[in-house]
């Protein structure tokens, strides 16, 4: 077999393992707890794509659900810099950033 043959399966299974991970840990779901959010707007200076600061709390735009594969990761930095801990994201998977919701 051509070595470069065999580099490029590799490549096509390593792409094909990291393709299968990342659709597990596609977003399906961003939930803000709006009521107990203290609108200290961290989430949308972190990612103004997907969450938006009201006078009555964060909610998500209106697009938001567009931008959850491309801001997976900004998402995620939300999630962590949230002070008060009420966003959440759902994976394809079925796991969750939610602590409650873990068994
Ligand atoms: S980071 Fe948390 S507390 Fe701050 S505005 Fe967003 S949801 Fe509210």
């Amino acid at each position: 077999m051509d070595p470069e043959d065999r580099k490029c399966c590799c490549r096509s299974a390593e792409t094909a393992q990291r393709d299968a991970r990342d659709l597990e840990r596609r977003i399906v779901t961003v939930t803000i707890d709006t009521e107990h959010c203290v609108i200290c707007n961290a989430c949308e200076s972190i990612c103004p794509e997907v969450f938006s600061c009201r006078e009555d709390g964060a909610v998500l735009t209106a697009t938001a659900a567009e931008h959850f594969t491309a801001k997976r990761d900004m998402i995620e930095k939300a999630v962590v810099h949230c002070c008060v801990e009420v966003i959440s994201v759902r994976y394809a998977d079925g796991t969750t950033t939610d602590p409650s919701a873990r068994s």
